[in-house]
């Protein structure tokens, strides 16, 4: 067996690196497993936006926020089914997350301040300049590089082992020459997402989703919950996932809620549209789906398109030929390919029910201020499953549970590992619930992971 490092963590995504971040600042060097040549993960396909409530980026543009309010906004859209202590230790550890990766670590966060996504009562979304993930991961891996973090890459864990007492000795690992080995460790923190990759298990915990795109990282593929329900690990809300109801298709790139926020709406092939967008871009994702041929348009303007642009993606959809225009909704409804009574006829509807500030058939508030003016701007999209919710139960601090609801005694999870805070459905899914669950858990359970391993060696 290799040598036992005092702290392991399988993951290189936004969990596994702030905690390794955590823990090296606590004193303690943890070596980080990563499947992959460079560290990427579901952290670099998202938009790399993390919620908190009182940051001094909020204060700055006069807005007032508290843990309280995003405990009460994730808590509705969930449900009230989110672990309470979990979620409040998330929410409380938010704004420091945002200002620690900040000023100690380089990642220069700002507010995004030109929407807002549902459900959040204020604007209190962060982001990097680029709005990617990718920016996100790769500043979090710089970090950890100038810390000298050790993260073994291309290097796949393929199980961990424990002793009767349910501690957890090490992890088998394959490097990717092909030699296996074990490593031990005194500490795990098991960081390596959730089972989007897995499609037996999406088919088996989400049989909705069973035959939808999968959009996140196709390496996540379900170790923690399979390794902890092996080893006896209480797990919680498999049924819950990410979705999203607005990807380019067959492009498959991500068109951000923000078209469908600004006064946006979708119709179907048929013209028609199906529910009230704006509960949210979750719920969407099988909404959509449902729909003929699976696929919906988002019907939009320049004006959106201008706010939509702050985005990567939607540069790149727009370069890809994705984005119609048209300065006519006769035109529109031509290159769309959807009947033209139908489509002019909700058109209309919505348009009318702006101008009085009404709401619609599906319960939608419609606002004067988000009225559509030519250019008209459609895109025709799918719904996909982006990552799962469901995982291995924890405490506040990421130490894991076992099915009696006691603590095993050293093993944590963080991010996709772990059960999020987004009830038991996509529709408990508010926006920034995954990347909030993989940095402030990630940091938490790198801290007490650190404390842990430093009380063993004194
Ligand atoms: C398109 C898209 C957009 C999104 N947008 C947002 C957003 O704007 N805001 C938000 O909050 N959330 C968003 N999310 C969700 C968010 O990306 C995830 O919740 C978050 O990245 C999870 O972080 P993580 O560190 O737990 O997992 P990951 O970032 O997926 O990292 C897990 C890592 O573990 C590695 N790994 C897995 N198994 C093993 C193994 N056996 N051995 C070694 N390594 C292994 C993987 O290679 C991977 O690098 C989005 C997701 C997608 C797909």
């Amino acid at each position: 067996m290799g040598r036992a490092g005092p702290l392991l963590i399988v993951g290189a995504g936004a969990a596994g690196i702030c905690g390794a971040l955590a823990a090296k600042e606590a004193g303690v060097d943890a070596v980080v497993i990563e499947r992959d040549a460079v560290p990427g993960g579901s952290t670099a396909l998202s938009t790399g936006l993390i919620p908190a409530a009182g940051t001094r980026f909020q204060r700055a543009k006069g807005i007032a926020d508290s843990p309280e309010c995003l405990v009460a906004d994730i808590q509705r859209k969930a449900n009230d089914d989110a672990a309470p202590a979990v979620l409040e230790s998330v929410a409380r550890g938010a704004a420091s997350l945002i200002e620690w990766l900040t000023d100690y670590h380089a990642l220069p966060f700002e507010l995004v301040d030109s929407f807002n996504y549902p459900g959040h009562c204020v604007l209190r979304m962060h982001g990097l300049p680029s709005r990617t993930g990718r920016e996100l991961i790769d500043r979090l891996r710089h970090a950890a590089e100038r810390l000298g973090i050790v993260i073994l890459t291309e290097c796949v864990a393929e199980g961990l082992f424990a002793d009767r007492d349910e501690r957890v000795r090490g992890v088998e690992i394959v490097r990717g020459d092909g030699i296996r080995e074990r490593i031990g460790c005194e500490t795990l923190i098991l960081a390596c997402s959730g089972y989007g990759g897995n499609s037996e298990l999406v088919r088996r915990f989400i049989p909705e989703m069973a035959d939808a795109l999968y959009f996140g990282h196709p390496g996540n593929r379900g170790d923690a919950v399979v390794w902890g329900e092996a080893l006896g690990a209480k797990l919680a809300h498999l049924g819950a996932y990410q979705g999203h109801g607005s990807v380019a298709t067959p492009h498959n790139i991500l068109i951000t809620w923000a078209v469908i926020m600004q006064g946006g709406f979708q119709v179907n092939a048929r013209g028609r549209r199906f529910c009230d967008e704006t509960r949210g871009y979750s719920e969407q994702a099988a909404e959509v789906l449902r729909q003929p041929d699976g696929i919906a348009w988002d019907v939009f303007d320049a004006q959106i398109a201008g706010v939509a642009r702050q985005f990567e993606d939607f540069q790149a959809a727009e370069r890809a030929g994705a984005i119609l225009t048209a300065e006519t909704i006769g035109e529109l409804a031509a290159a769309m390919h959807v009947p033209l009574d139908d489509f002019a006829n909700e058109w209309h509807t919505v348009e009318t029910l702006k101008t009085r500030e009404a709401v619609d058939r599906f319960g939608r508030q419609l606002a004067p201020d988000q009225r559509l003016r030519a250019p008209f701007c459609a895109v025709k999209v799918t719904g996909a499953l982006f990552h799962t919710q469901g995982g291995l139960a924890i405490d506040n601090k990421g130490r894991v549970k076992r099915k009696d609801g006691t603590l095993f005694p050293n093993l944590f999870a963080a991010g996709g590992a772990a059960a999020g805070i987004s009830g038991t459905s996509a529709a408990g899914y508010l926006s920034g619930n995954g990347l909030l669950t993989a940095t402030v858990l990630g940091r938490l359970t790198g801290q007490a992971a650190a404390a842990l391993v430093l009380r063993r060696s004194t």
